[in-house]
């Protein structure tokens, strides 16, 4: 039972820790993690921010501390390499809001219900808007209404009010309106780290997909289910890695698969395995 769920506790372990080091630094005074995921410090020394909000920031014409461009650095270095949207996937707290919202749906079997259709370019548009806006405006645009910033503000500062409705907002707008509907349509940090981990090392691949079964379940579970079918497939002899922007490595693929089809692997070393393979 637990296996099924292998990567999933992982991720909520470590999204609940580093939520934990931002609440216990600011509650408690507690020497971890001061500030919020958009520009933080850890054990009083280390500095990362979030290269998103560094780039706002450059184009309001703030200046920049030095502290803050080594953060986002190391930031824009650690997704470079493990793939953008594993910050949706291990980090984000939206993605608790998201997940469960997928929860219900599965459990009421209306994965595919829904009340709106919108085009998955909009994040772009989106992205472009918060960038052109903060030139414009002078100010962090994105940053005054992203949910993530909200919820962070919520636990680290008790602003619950605006953290709150961010997150019942989200909720029902991808439990009513559209599966993975914030995360996979609208939000430009999701887009924007994936192209940031466009080239990344770390990928899932389907290794063993001449054991699949066709029963569907990776596709039921995961969030972003278009990333799998090319390699999957074998569509136009696609490679066994999943290297679209979209997939989040959450793991729940790999998770879920009776015939375990998918394992994390090293970009250009993941090669197709038999079935037999599989023990
Ligand atoms: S869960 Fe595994 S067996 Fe089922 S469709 Fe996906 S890859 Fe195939
Ligand atoms: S392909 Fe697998 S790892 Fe990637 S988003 Fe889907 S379920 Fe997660």
């Amino acid at each position: 039972m637990l296996e099924k769920k292998k990567f999933l506790l992982l991720r909520r372990v470590c999204q609940g820790l580093i939520l934990a080091a931002f609440a216990l630094g600011s509650w408690l005074g507690a020497p971890l993690a001061s500030g919020t995921l958009a520009s933080s410090v850890w054990f009083g020394t280390v500095p990362l921010s979030d290269p998103f909000v560094l780039l706002q920031s450059l184009a309001a014409g703030h200046p920049l501390a030095r502290g803050a461009l080594w953060g986002g650095f190391a930031v824009l270095a650690f997704y470079a390499l493990v793939g953008g949207r594993a910050f949706c996937g291990w980090v984000c707290p939206v993605n608790l809001v998201t997940d469960a919202a997928q929860g219900l749906r599965r459990a009421l079997g209306w994965r595919k219900a829904r009340m709106l259709r919108i085009d998955k370019r909009l994040r772009y548009a989106v992205l472009a808007l918060a960038l052109l806006g903060s030139a414009a405006g002078g100010v962090v645009l994105w940053e005054a209404v992203n949910p993530i910033n909200l919820i962070m503000r919520a636990l680290v500062f008790g602003l619950w009010l605006g953290g709150l409705t961010a997150a019942l907002g989200i909720f029902l707008f991808d439990f009513l309106a559209l599966s993975n509907g914030w995360c996979g349509h609208v939000c430009p940090v999701g887009v924007f780290y994936g192209a940031v981990g466009r080239h990344a090392v770390v990928r899932v691949a389907a290794v063993r997909r001449d054991a699949c079964n066709d029963c569907g379940d990776c596709f039921a579970y995961c969030p972003e289910p278009q990333v799998i079918s090319p390699a999957l497939r074998a569509i136009d002899g696609h490679g066994v890695g999943i290297d679209a922007i979209d997939c989040l490595r959450c793991g729940r693929c790999i998770d879920v698969c009776e015939q375990r089809v998918f394992e994390f692997s090293v970009a250009g070393r993941a090669a197709a395995r038999f079935p037999a393979d599989s023990g």
